[in-house]
């Protein structure tokens, strides 16, 4: 299927006062993906999603929604988004059903078919049972619900929500979240968490951010293969650690028992292909390779505490 690109992000800054809150954030999200921007306390998540949703002017760079100009056609651009800021816009005194209506009317949806949209949007977000409640009365999570739903009544092809499960209980949090899991196969999905599991549980991809500026962006599959950093080698006629040293990519080598070694490999290398290789050629017996990835949340740590630039940070590809 053609991947469609429903954001494009080029350059972007803000400015309060003199405080850069961000610098050169540049993104793209394609139909069928969550991305999650992750980072540490005022790391510039919430300026980020605000300037995407068009609630903030930004001072340089510029946003495409679904193909059209965020600043020159801001109307027609925000048509295709619906977006859940961290304080759900909700109107505590009025039902379920009433303020999906008055949602509806504020996205555009014409009068003949704003009911059939509060319908589905109830159905997509499991708001049936409590249509005619107060919102005022409902639970936390539901009241999340209620702002999701308000965010996808207009059927947008991108969702922008900000701290989705912020303040809900691990119920709820795994209910909203299967709930964009879900969302996110028709939609493009970009949110901002600094719950490391959360992006992991939910993201195809991760955008790590640090005082307002990307410092990695990169699949969740692939952050496990780029973030290797050691293997762990089972071999039954295994040579001295230092031959081992001798494979192409490998940095170190320490035995940790007999026939079991630790590889330390190279930043981006991967030599398990060539370990396999001179294991069969020397007939070393290979009967154990794992390779040992760091997690999320060391990369996270690694990247926003001290001072550490990433070489191989990945920029997007698009
Ligand atoms: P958090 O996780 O705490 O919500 P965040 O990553 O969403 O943080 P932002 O809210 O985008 O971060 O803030 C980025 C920086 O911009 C912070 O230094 C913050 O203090 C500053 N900032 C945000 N809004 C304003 C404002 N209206 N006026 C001045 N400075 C601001």
């Amino acid at each position: 299927m053609e991947e469609q690109t429903l954001i494009e992000a080029q350059d972007l800054s803000r400015l309060y006062g003199r405080t850069a809150a961000l610098s050169g954030l540049s993104l793209a999200l394609r139909k069928g993906e969550i991305l999650g921007l992750l980072g540490p306390n005022g790391a510039g998540k919430t300026t980020t999603m605000k300037i995407l949703a068009g609630c903030l002017a930004p001072s340089g760079g510029s946003v495409k929604i679904n193909g059209i100009d965020l600043a020159e056609r801001p109307a027609a651009a925000k048509a295709s988004l619906g977006y859940l800021p961290e304080q759900p816009p909700l109107y505590p005194e009025l039902t379920v059903d009433e303020y999906l209506g008055y949602a509806a009317g504020l996205h555009g949806v014409p009068p003949a078919q704003r009911a059939d949209a509060v319908a589905r949007a109830k159905q997509a977000c499991g708001l049936g049972d409590v249509a005619r409640r107060l919102i005022h009365n409902l639970s936390k999570g539901y009241q999340q619900r209620v702002g999701l739903a308000q965010a996808i009544i207009h059927r947008p092809p991108v969702i922008i929500l900000d701290e989705p499960t912020v303040g809900l209980d691990p119920i709820q949090i795994r209910e909203i979240r299967a709930l964009i899991k879900d969302l996110g196969q028709s939609h493009g999905i970009i949110l901002s968490s600094h719950i490391l599991p959360e992006i992991q549980a939910v993201c195809s991809r991760v955008m790590i951010i640090n005082k307002g500026r990307v410092v990695y962006a990169e699949s969740i599959e692939r952050t496990a293969q780029h973030r290797m950093d050691s293997l762990v080698v089972g071999l039954r006629r295994g040579p001295d650690a230092g031959a081992l040293r001798q494979i192409a990519g490998v940095e170190r080598a320490e035995q940790l028992e007999a026939g079991l070694y630790r590889l330390t490999v190279a930043g981006g290398a991967d030599p398990r292909e060539a370990l396999a290789e001179a294991a069969v050629r020397n007939g070393w017996g290979l009967v154990e390779l794992r390779s040992q990835a760091k997690t999320l949340e060391e990369v996270f740590v690694e990247l926003t505490s001290g001072e550490v630039t990433l070489h191989e940070t990945l920029q997007e590809a698009a």
